[in-house]
């Protein structure tokens, strides 16, 4: 999970803006990648965001407790980008922001729990915004919120569009009979097709073949 530092024990020392982590049990310290927004504006990626997963070992271990507390630290180049307080109660959370010492912001976020199929209990976050499940809220602007309400993509979303163009290209040029690789010449007109036809096929080709080398040419200046 990246960008995450996990501890347990009375964060409270925290809240009193001493920031002594070495009150806390330390699980995990880890940089959230520098691209949190990407370079070209493009949508960002749920890697790149800070987020509470209530799927984490630790979490699912104080959920059922009463009181359960855990303190969150997201760093991005050793600053601290983000730093929360979490209360688990029966049916709500209550985080608490303290990156801003003196104005911390708290929220309170309803708690579901479905049934297992092998028993027991899976516990989710309501989003603030949607009020759908999730598993993970991510941070973003002061806002706590799910994958969907940010329009947050995964790392395989957005390979996935951008290997599109390439792909349809490759398609268009097998349907012709010719090779998929666009190094090579666009395949010719197959006897029995209508000039007109074979026309319209290259324009289409064409165009996604030029929007296929401005990606590649995009991903290798980045
Ligand atoms: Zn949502």
């Amino acid at each position: 999970m990246p960008g995450l530092t996990l501890f347990d024990g009375q964060p409270d020392a925290v809240t009193k803006g001493e920031r002594n982590v070495t009150k806390h049990c330390c699980l995990m310290i880890s940089e959230l990648p520098p691209s949190y927004v990407s370079a070209r504006g493009g949508r960002r990626r749920c890697n790149d965001s800070p987020a509470i997963d209530i799927r984490h070992p630790r979490v699912r271990e104080l959920i059922d407790r009463p009181e359960g507390r855990i303190s969150w630290q997201f760093n991005r180049n050793s600053l601290t980008l983000c730093y929360v307080n979490i209360v688990f109660h029966r049916d709500h959370a209550v985080l608490t922001d303290v990156t801003d010492h003196v104005q911390p912001k708290t929220l309170s976020i309803s708690l579901l729990r479905t049934l297992c199929n092998y028993g027991g209990w899976r516990s989710w976050f309501a989003c603030p915004g949607c009020s759908q499940r999730c598993a993970k809220l991510y941070f973003d602007d002061g806002r706590v919120l799910c994958r969907s309400c940010l329009g947050l993509a995964y790392r395989s979303q957005l390979q996935a569009s951008a290997e599109r163009p390439r792909l349809i290209a490759q398609r268009i040029r097998r349907g012709l009979g010719g090779s998929p690789s666009l190094f090579e010449p666009f395949p010719a007109k197959p006897p029995r097709m209508h000039w007109r036809t074979y026309d319209r096929i290259r324009e289409n080709g064409e165009r996604y073949e030029a929007r296929a080398v401005k990606r590649l040419a995009d991903w290798l200046e980045r």
